[in-house]
């Protein structure tokens, strides 16, 4: 379905990324994936999709959060790999703190990474998408960014802000056959929330579904979204039914 494509993944080496990014190559796409330094955990993801998937793939080591390295890494893979039409912007940290206490570098810091890191990587990408005559851009958005979530004003405001930042995107490249969406997740079960149970936290131990999302759940409404051409601008919450 995806062969002959490529995906950028950033954040893929692990967790949600890393899902997304197995799915996508079992769709057929060469992968490629971004972090800041965590090539052995990246070598991992990569051996199983080139061996399951007889994919391509590749790793750079890369801050979405700084402007001059997304650029050079954009270009970089331009010339490494075949016809980029795909990215998925999945990096993402969390400082948590209620405002009170919470100090402007956690604020700039999750800014910085979650909802400029997608910016660089759009902007980095968007003339190799419209060269390719077709761009599919997901944005991994939270329900914190829908609803707020107490303790996390910096996060759910990134979060929030990726929505704009999609439904403009989406309207600003919608002529080019350049689609982008977000997917809001829920509680889903990866190293950022692992110290989140349902017995300390009352938002976990409310999801009408009755258990934490999987990365595999956020990896298939990804894989979706990546396979849709007609459909744009969309928030999709992938979140057991938590954000209704
Ligand atoms: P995770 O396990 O903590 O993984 C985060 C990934 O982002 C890692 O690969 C990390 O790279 C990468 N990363 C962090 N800062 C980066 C930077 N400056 N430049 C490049 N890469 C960077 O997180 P996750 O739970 O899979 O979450 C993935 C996305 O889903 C995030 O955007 C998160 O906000 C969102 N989300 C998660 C949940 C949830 O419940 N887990 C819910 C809603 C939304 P390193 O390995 O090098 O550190």
């Amino acid at each position: 379905m995806l062969k002959g494509n490529t995906a950028i993944i950033t954040g893929g080496s692990r967790g949600i990324g890393a899902a997304i990014a197995l799915k996508l190559a079992s769709l057929g796409a060469d992968i490629v994936l971004l972090d800041i330094g965590n090539e052995d955990k990246a070598a991992e993801v990569r051996e199983k999709a080139e061996k399951e998937f007889g994919v391509k793939t590749g790793y750079y080591s890369c801050n979405v959060a700084d402007f001059e390295q997304t650029k050079a890494v954009a270009a970089r893979i331009g010339k490494e790999f075949q016809n980029v039409t795909v990215l998925i912007n999945n990096a993402g940290i969390t400082r948590d703190g209620l405002i009170l206490t919470m100090n402007e570098a956690q604020f700039d810091d999750v800014i910085s990474v979650n909802l400029k890191g997608a910016f660089n990587m759009i902007k980095h990408c968007s003339r190799m998408f419209m060269k390719n005559k077709c761009g599919r851009i997901v944005n991994i958005s939270s329900v914190s960014g829908l609803s707020g979530n107490a303790g996390q004003a910096n996060y759910s405001a990134s979060k929030a802000g990726l929505v704009g930042l999609t439904k403009t995107v989406a309207r600003e490249f919608a002529s080019k056959n350049i689609t982008c969406n977000a997917i809001a997740p829920g509680f889903i079960a990866t190293d950022m929330t692992a110290d989140i149970t349902a017995e300390n936290n009352p938002l976990a131990a409310a999801i009408p579904l009755g258990r934490p999302g999987s990365p595999e759940d956020i990896a298939g409404a990804a894989a979706f979204l990546v396979t849709a051409p007609y459909v744009t601008g969309v928030v999709l919450r992938v979140d057991g039914g938590l954000g209704m």
